[in-house]
């Protein structure tokens, strides 16, 4: 544990750790350590896996508070899918670090982000709700999350995530973020808009999900113009697609040819 960064600089004491214990989850044997931010009084979680401290490039993901998707699994969003999907490659990396953050709604609370799904149900955006509600679109500060992976002996970071503002944030605070690796859902029928305004109006990197409609804009910006878009996926599928028809029609010609030779 890093405890010599806060004791030397009580300046920037901004949070105490409060516990650690084992989390048998079903996805995983973690630690969980607790903490409270001595700002706001807000408590904090890590899921810690493997030894951390002291590593370079771990893994982390950092996840916002969302009752609704984490919980209950509602399908407006994909809170839910991501923090089982985060927590799945951690496991399978054997090190790294899940930040549970308590903002809710981008920060705006539970009670208003019920109030901006209700503004959603009569045809606003995701942010066209916050904004009608009075709020910023994102109020989330990613600073107590950057102070906890100090806290736990990170320095430099590969990030699960689709949202640069996340890795701006953690850059902010004195960690390196090294790697920006995506975090993509397939999206579901209540949760497509919602995505859709999350890569136009919050800029998150989802072009895998929307990759059929970006096909004419890449064609003429590059085939890799913004730096995290995979090639490999949709035109090896139409590689491995002509491919196949084109054997299926070698097949048939070859099975044809003794035929023409009886026939001539
Ligand atoms: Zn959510």
């Amino acid at each position: 544990m890093n405890q010599s960064i806060m004791a030397n600089q009580p300046s920037l004491r901004v949070l105490e750790k409060m516990a650690v214990a084992k989390l048998p989850t079903k996805g995983g044997i973690f630690d969980i350590h607790a903490y409270r931010s001595l700002v706001d009084g807000q408590e904090h979680v890590a899921l810690v896996k493997g030894e951390v401290a002291g590593h370079a490039n771990v893994l982390v993901r950092l996840h916002s508070e969302c009752l609704t998707g984490d919980v209950f699994g509602s399908l407006r969003c994909d809170c839910g899918p991501q923090l089982m999907e985060a927590l799945r490659r951690i496991e399978e990396e054997g090190r790294g670090v899940l930040l549970y953050i308590r903002q809710e709604g981008r920060g705006i609370g539970l009670g208003n982000k019920i109030k901006a799904y209700r503004l959603q149900d009569h045809g606003l955006d995701t942010v066209e709700a916050n904004q009608r509600l009075g709020f910023k679109e994102d109020l989330r500060d990613y600073g107590i999350g950057a102070q906890i992976l100090k806290d736990l002996g990170l320095t430099t970071v590969r990030l699960l995530t689709n949202n640069p503002k996340k890795v701006w944030g953690l850059e902010g605070h004195g960690l390196t973020i090294v790697e920006q690796i995506p975090l993509t859902i397939k999206p579901n029928p209540y949760n497509y808009a919602y995505l859709k305004t999350k890569r136009e109006k919050l800029g998150h990197k989802l072009d895998e999900i929307f990759e059929t409609e970006e096909d004419s804009t890449r064609a003429k910006h590059g085939s890799n113009a913004e730096g995290f878009f995979d090639t490999k996926g949709w035109k090896g599928a139409l590689n491995n697609n002509v491919e196949q028809v084109t054997s299926h029609v070698d097949r048939r010609i070859e099975a044809i040819r003794p035929l023409r030779k009886e026939t001539q």
